[in-house]
């Protein structure tokens, strides 16, 4: 289909947000809270039913079906031996964060603050902390100086123990790496237990946690799926609307904002959606037929990801994910997860950390492992660390 046919449909609201993950669901619903005002929110990917989202175990299916992920995969990149490697992005309501690992992990104040050094003014770790708070709803230890209790997203505490995590962690103990009851607190150097966005047996996005809510509160969010933007519609260089198909029925309609046009398609996805409508590097632009209306060459440019490297043990005397997830002791666990107890179905896939430093002068941690007494397909978690008794 040409993208030049005319919109089947057009409809003005006054702010237009692209991409309802992590950023665009948060944005949505607050901008929904002012009185009077109408948001409309596209979402490239399908409504978020699919149980499998929600339920915490059900991240090793999600995270390759091809109906609720982008599929990226990098270029062979010489850092990774000419490797190419593949990156997951949520596609749906919630986006990354209804297929993620659900670990709540802010980072640490030294890397905000470094960023508010190079220039960015309002990025320090303390113009940030207020947002932090905000944002979460901590249920468990933590010093409220650092931790929010009022806010959507429920922050807690790993309920289901496995004797080999403990072990990993006096491993690392006994490496001169001490325990940090709250990572998200004072200061992120330790190791531990994760926290997650699970409460109550079940992921909590920011979907679910924000934009659905909001909506339904406001009744002033026009969302709509399956509707993926594909031009930024400018009046001289002001943003004034999108132009999306509907994947549905490959239709393409039109939304105007008469205040703001936001871009929250993620980290690969936003640029994309720039350079197709004219901002980014003029010359690519042109090599490429697309009409330039503002050059901003680092468009697209610059993309860092954090690389993992995976390494998988054998495990003895003990049984780990992997044998308590087959057959009868799996029953035994989605029995235990239904009525409300502490089972591995409703664990995030790392459960212990370590945030240590490569050298003893530096003062933050500039290295981070995790672990769980698991094994996954290989190239599965090739973001995280993972040790088991059945490499595959
Ligand atoms: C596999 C994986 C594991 C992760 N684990 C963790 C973790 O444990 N803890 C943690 O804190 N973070 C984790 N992250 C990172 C975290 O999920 C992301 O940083 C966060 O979701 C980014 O938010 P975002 O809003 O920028 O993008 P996303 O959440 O990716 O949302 C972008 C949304 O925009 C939509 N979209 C894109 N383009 C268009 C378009 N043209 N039109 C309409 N819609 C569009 C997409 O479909 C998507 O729904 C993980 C990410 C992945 C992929």
């Amino acid at each position: 289909m040409a993208r030049t046919e005319q919109p089947r449909s057009t409809a003005t609201f006054d702010y237009v947000v692209v991409g309802t993950g992590a950023a665009g669901s948060i944005v949505a619903a607050r901008l929904s809270e002012d009185p009077g005002v109408t948001v409309c929110a596209l979402e490239s990917g399908p409504p978020d039913r699919h149980p499998y989202i929600h339920i915490p175990v059900g991240f090793i299916k999600i995270m390759f079906n091809e109906a609720y992920t982008w599929q990226f995969k990098t270029e062979p990149a010489p850092g990774v031996n000419g490797r190419s490697v593949i990156v997951p992005v949520g596609r749906t309501v919630g986006g990354s964060s209804s297929i993620n690992g659900m670990i709540i992990n802010r980072g640490q104040a030294d890397d905000f603050n470094s960023w508010a050094q190079r220039g960015n003014r309002g990025w320090g770790y303390a113009d940030l902390l207020p947002y932090f708070k905000r944002f979460e709803r901590r249920i468990g230890d933590g010093d409220d100086t650092y931790r929010g209790r009022d806010g959507n997203i429920p922050v807690t505490d790993l309920d289901w123990h496995h004797e080999i995590c403990e072990a990993f962690l006096e491993g690392a103990e006994g490496l001169g790496i001490p325990r940090n009851r709250d990572y998200n607190g004072a200061s992120q150097p330790g190791c531990g237990y994760l926290q997650r966005n699970i409460y109550k047996g079940l992921r909590r996005s920011a979907g679910r946690m924000y934009l659905l809510p909001a909506q339904k509160k406001s009744q002033r969010i026009d969302l709509r799926t399956h509707a993926r933007a594909f031009k930024i519609l400018f009046e001289g260089k002001k943003a004034v609307g999108v132009r999306y198909v509907d994947e549905r029925n490959r239709t393409i309609h039109e939304v105007k904002a008469r205040r703001e046009v936001i871009i929250c398609g993620g980290t690969v996805n936003s640029p994309r959606l720039l350079q197709l409508s004219g901002v980014g590097s003029g010359e690519l632009l042109r090599s490429l037929g697309v009409e330039v209306i503002h050059e901003l060459p680092a468009v697209g440019e610059n993309f860092r990801d954090h690389c993992s490297v995976r390494l998988v043990a054998r495990a003895k005397n003990s049984k780990t994910i992997n044998e308590i997830t087959r057959g009868p002791a799996l029953v035994g666990q989605v029995l235990r997860w239904l009525a409300g107890m502490p089972s591995v179905i409703g664990v995030s896939p790392s459960l212990a950390y370590c945030f240590w430093k490569s050298d003893p002068n530096i003062s933050g941690a500039d290295l981070q492992a995790v672990f769980a007494p698991a094994s996954y397909k290989e190239g599965f978690t090739a973001w995280k660390i993972s040790a088991s008794s059945t490499p595959r």
